[in-house]
């Protein structure tokens, strides 16, 4: 092999192990969604049947594979296995190999960690927001920790403590406009979104300040236009709960993958 075909190759097994990885996190993903809002433990027990308690052997607790394995239903009690289980798995591993993106070789700078660090518990999030109304601390604060650290990380390789600084305040000053909001609104923001915002703030901050200012934007526009769609089918009225948590999960999502494209269109009236 010459040195071409070598970093090819390097390129072609780093991505193998990526999609390995974030199937691994997508189960672990399913896990978190179905025992965090219950405070239960997420490490034990092992997966098993909600029904007959069977637990499961390791070739059927392979992430995506292990739903078709069994045929979508318990070998123990023949309950039929929710399809929701292979799609959280999934869409897990699908954004946590994106967050590696763009380009044929795998990205793997400190801000592309952070956000592979936002893939695991984005799901989870979304699902319990939209469920529950709630944004469990277990998995914000981890969220939050996680891009903190790859922050510091960051600054300590590059030794820019000002960028670092600057990285903070896109986490902070969000969850600071947010944390008023919640104060002041009735019914709307929760203290689980301010929380929330500090690791999005922060790993799209990690990008530019542009991407963590696109990601609010967005993220307000979308959750506005579903206000405002509620209130004209009559849905809702003004006072009803809407999560807030997906549309900032949305906001962030759509923002990194659109990338420069996309935030210089949302960011141009502003004039950023
Ligand atoms: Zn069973």
């Amino acid at each position: 092999m010459n040195s071409e075909q070598l970093t090819a190759f390097g390129s072609a097994l780093t991505w193998v192990t990526l999609v390995v990885l974030g199937a691994c996190f997508g189960s672990f993903a399913t896990v978190l969604e179905s025992r965090v809002p219950d405070g239960k433990s997420i490490v034990t027990p092992g997966s098993q049947c909600p029904n007959c308690k069977r637990e499961l052997r390791w070739n059927e607790n392979i992430p995506i594979l292990g739903f078709f394995l069994l045929g979508g239903k318990c070998k123990g009690c023949g309950l039929k296995i929710s399809t929701k289980y292979p799609l959280i798995e999934f869409t897990t591993a699908l954004l946590f190999v994106s967050a590696f993106t763009p380009g044929p070789a795998p990205q793997l700078g400190m801000a592309h960690l952070a956000t592979a660090a936002i893939a695991i518990v984005t799901v989870p999030l979304f699902l319990i927001d939209i469920k529950l109304y709630r944004l469990p601390n277990l998995l914000t604060y981890s969220a939050a920790i996680a891009v903190a650290i790859f922050a510091v990380t960051q600054a300590v390789i590059t030794g820019d403590w000002v960028a670092f600084m600057w990285t903070m305040l896109c986490g902070l000053i969000p969850a600071f406009l947010l944390f008023l909001i919640a104060v002041f609104s009735k019914n709307g923001m929760g203290l689980g979104d301010v929380k929330l915002v500090v690791s999005l703030g922060i790993a799209a901050g990690m990008f530019s300040y542009r991407s963590a200012i696109a990601t609010f934007v967005v993220a307000f526009l979308i959750g506005g236009l579903y206000s405002l769609g509620i209130l004209l089918t009559k849905k809702g009225n003004s006072k009803s709960a809407i999560p807030f948590g997906p549309f900032l999960l949305a906001g962030f999502w759509i923002c990194f993958m659109g990338g420069d494209f996309l935030q210089n269109i949302v960011l141009a009236p502003w004039s950023f």
